[in-house]
Formats: C-alpha cells, sequence, structure tokens
C-alpha cells in the first residue's frame, strides 16, 4: 500500500464515529427485490419512472444522512406519493429514526385475509389533524384531514395524501418525540372495518384509488356508512376532498370531530395520553 493510500484509510476511519449519525437511516434504505434479482431491468424500469415523476426520487433514496433524506423527501412530495417505483413504505422508514420513535417500523405483512381495516388517527402535531387510513394491498394508504371527517353530506374536508403506513401503525397511540417527524401525541380517534361500496372488494378500490374516486363503505366505532374520496386536478402531491355520502348515518347537526374527543381505545383525552408515561399503546 502506498503511504498516500494509507492516509486516506486512517482519515476514513476516522470520520466513522462522526458518520454513525447518518448510519441509522442508511442502514434502513429500502433495496427492493427486483433491484437485486435483475439489476439491469429494474435499474431501466425505475429509471424511466423517476425520469417522468420525479428527477430527485434516485438521489433521495440514496441520502445516506437524515438531514438530506428529510430536505430530498420534501422536494420529492410535490411530485407525488404514489410511484411504485420505490418499495413499499420506502417513504415511509426513510422518514423515521426508529432509534428515536416508537412507531412500528413499515413491513408489509405477508398474508392479509379477513376485511381490510381502517383507522383514524387524531394527531396533534405542529398543526392539528386527523389521520384517515384505509387498508389496501398491504399497506394503509394515509391522508391527513386538518377538519377531521363530517358526517354532513354537503362539507367536503380537505384530505392531503401522504406516505403510506404499515398496518401495525393501526395500534398505535402516544407520543412522537418533539424534533422527529410529525412530533406530537397520537390519539387513536376511530377504527374499524370498511369495504367497497359496490361489493366488487379490492380490485374495485384499487381501481378506485387509482381513478381518484374512491367510494366506500365504513364499520367504524364512530364513522359509518357511505363516503367518498374524490381526487383533486391539482398539481403537486395529491390533494383530496373526503365526503359523507347521503344515507342513514348521514348527519348535518352533528360535528363529530368536535363532539368525540378521546381515544376509541383507552378512552383518554390528547391531554392524558401526552402526560402517559407509555408512549407505545397496542391493544392486542
Ligand atoms: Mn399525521
Amino acid at each position: 500500500m502506498s503511504p498516500a493510500k494509507k492516509k486516506t484509510t486512517t482519515r476514513r476511519r476516522a470520520t466513522t464515529s462522526a458518520a454513525k449519525r447518518g448510519a441509522g437511516s442508511s442502514r434502513k434504505s429500502p433495496t427492493s427485490s427486483a433491484t437485486r434479482k435483475s439489476p439491469t431491468k429494474a435499474a431501466r424500469k425505475s429509471a424511466t419512472k423517476v425520469a417522468r415523476k420525479s428527477p430527485t426520487k434516485a438521489t433521495a433514496r440514496k441520502s445516506p444522512t437524515k438531514a438530506t433524506a428529510r430536505t430530498s423527501t420534501t422536494k420529492r412530495s410535490t411530485a407525488g406519493s404514489t410511484s411504485s417505483a420505490s418499495a413499499p413504505l420506502a417513504e415511509y422508514n426513510r422518514k423515521r429514526d426508529f432509534s428515536r420513535t416508537k412507531e412500528p417500523e413499515g413491513r408489509v405483512p405477508k398474508k392479509k385475509g379477513k376485511q381490510l381495516e381502517f383507522v383514524i388517527q387524531k394527531h396533534a402535531a405542529s398543526h392539528l389533524h386527523y389521520d384517515f387510513r384505509l387498508e389496501l394491498d398491504g399497506v394503509m394508504k394515509s391522508w391527513a384531514v386538518p377538519k377531521g371527517p363530517s358526517l354532513d353530506p354537503s362539507v367536503r374536508r380537505l384530505a392531503m395524501e401522504v406516505e403510506d403506513h404499515p398496518i401495525s401503525y393501526n395500534t398505535f397511540e402516544g407520543t412522537i418525540p418533539q424534533g422527529e417527524y410529525g412530533g406530537g401525541t397520537v390519539m387513536l380517534w376511530d377504527r374499524g372495518t370498511y369495504e367497497a361500496d359496490d361489493e366488487g372488494g379490492a380490485a374495485s378500490l384499487r381501481r378506485g384509488y387509482e381513478k381518484g374516486e374512491l367510494r366506500f363503505v365504513m364499520h367504524g366505532e364512530r364513522l359509518r356508512g357511505g363516503f367518498v374520496l374524490a381526487r383533486l386536478r391539482r398539481p403537486g402531491r395529491p390533494q383530496w376532498l373526503l365526503i359523507k355520502r347521503r344515507d342513514d348515518h348521514a348527519d348535518a347537526d352533528r360535528d363529530i370531530a368536535a363532539e368525540e374527543t378521546t381515544s376509541v381505545v383507552s378512552k383518554r383525552t390528547m391531554e392524558q395520553i401526552a402526560a402517559g408515561r407509555r408512549v407505545w399503546h397496542s391493544n392486542r
């Protein structure tokens, strides 16, 4: 080894501890199985998608440090969240440091069965909102609804699509540390099952999601009956409207988000959850 080379090696070793903070997120960086199996084909495929949808995506996925990953994610989010070019839950995992938050790591369960689940989490982050999540194809499709759901069919609630969440997130109630992604208190505001409104099952829901017109029936503790999520034709990350459909469960006189202020699981208020010592609540 030449002396010059030796020097470089030593210097590199010395900086290892300084780079440790970034190590967590680089470890989490997803390597899609498609890429591993057939690098050429997958690379060509994703290159096409990246070029079409978001030029920063490839760099974002490789970003070794958390700060860079966050910045890239923000940039990337303007190009939409629904790319099939990234592995499922890649964006979810990239945004979180699981050594700091008690939120579950994103994994797609092998087997799914029974009915599709939904969950609504009231989330006091920098801005209060309700995270509206519908299970589809092994993940929870997610929307942030600033004002929460309404039972009044004449009311349209803005629902901003966010990254898919793992199904295991459906039992999360507690506090995400300040300074972490989504820092703040999370309450399980409603949960239950849901289904396509035309008895077409997951295929119908998938079609509706792609089309930007998702019609479904909820069987929750607080939300029941028909709802529609309709995607707006706006540039950037998809924005939808959440609207109650006219049926026996519609009620223009109730303000359900204001009325219901406790967890459907622990019965706690936001203040009680925030004060609680447990940051992870599992109802299993
Ligand atoms: Mn949220």
